[in-house]
């Protein structure tokens, strides 16, 4: 987190009525580095301004004020618009919304000429260390199954989730074929458990996420550090310092 004297990065909450967005909105205002000045949701929000911050539904975006980054966890349906906005502003752009189709991941990765962009689809630490270890145990075990299970709360739209697909790429740059499987049950976080089994033995890894909180933290801390940069498609792991 900057000092008090940092000039504090403005940002766009996209997604702000879900629970993601609920969990920013909270978590922003604990923080002196980042101030929200726009809240965007599908809808129409029921009050225009809460706790200083201007809410606007999806189809007013572009009257939203200047602003630096906009951190996006909608659905697919609501990507294209914001990142269009980013383009149009010259603002930076941090989205966890999973589930996009190909030719809006190539978007992206055009928009990353123009504008400063990390997606990822998980912002938990604990997730990124994960997968450099399923990369190491894929090479470590070549020939052994490599399988996938995810878990989630009952409302998640997209199965394989992104971050079992993103442990999944790791995996195949260790030389494995992993195989998925989704579970949807209550109220789950998000549970991801990679095992390694061959005859006789078998290695579990396993990530428990029990509170969003881990995921709306590591957006506005990659927000606060991706105002100001140069174009180019950022990791996480590159703004975790
Ligand atoms: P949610 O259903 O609770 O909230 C979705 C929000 O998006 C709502 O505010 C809704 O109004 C808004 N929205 C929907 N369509 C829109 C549109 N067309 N334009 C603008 N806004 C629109 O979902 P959630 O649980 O908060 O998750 C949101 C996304 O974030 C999902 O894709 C989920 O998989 C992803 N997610 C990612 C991470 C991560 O670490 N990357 C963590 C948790 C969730």
């Amino acid at each position: 987190m900057s000092d008090h004297t940092s000039p504090q990065t403005r940002i766009l909450v996209h997604g702000a009525s879900g629970r993601m967005g609920q969990a920013l909105l909270r978590l922003a205002s604990e923080r002196n580095d980042v101030v929200v000045v726009a809240a965007v949701q599908r809808s129409q929000p029921a009050q225009r301004v809460v706790d200083g911050v201007a809410h606007f539904a999806a189809s007013e975006l572009h009257g939203a004020p200047a602003f630096d980054v906009a951190i996006d966890f909608s659905l697919p349906q609501g990507f294209d618009p914001i990142l269009a906005l980013c383009e149009e502003r010259g603002a930076a752009l941090v989205s966890g919304t999973t589930g996009l189709e190909a030719p809006q991941l190539s978007a992206l990765e055009s928009a990353s000429q123009r504008i400063p962009l990390l997606w990822a689809a998980n912002f938990s630490l604990g997730v990124a260390i994960l997968s450099e270890l399923v990369e190491r145990a894929a090479q470590a075990l070549p020939g052994w199954d490599c399988d996938i299970v995810e878990s989630h709360h009952v409302h998640k739209k997209d199965a394989p989730s992104g971050t079992a697909l993103a442990l999944g790429a790791s995996a195949v740059l260790g030389g494995a074929s992993p195989r998925y499987a989704s579970l949807r049950a209550g109220d789950i976080v998000g549970e991801h458990l990679v095992q390694f089994t061959a005859p006789g033995e078998r290695i579990e890894l396993v990530h428990r996420a029990t509170n969003r909180d881990i995921f709306a933290r590591g957006a506005l801390h990659a927000a606060a550090k991706l105002a100001g940069r140069a174009p180019g498609r950022y990791r996480l792991r590159d703004l975790l310092a």
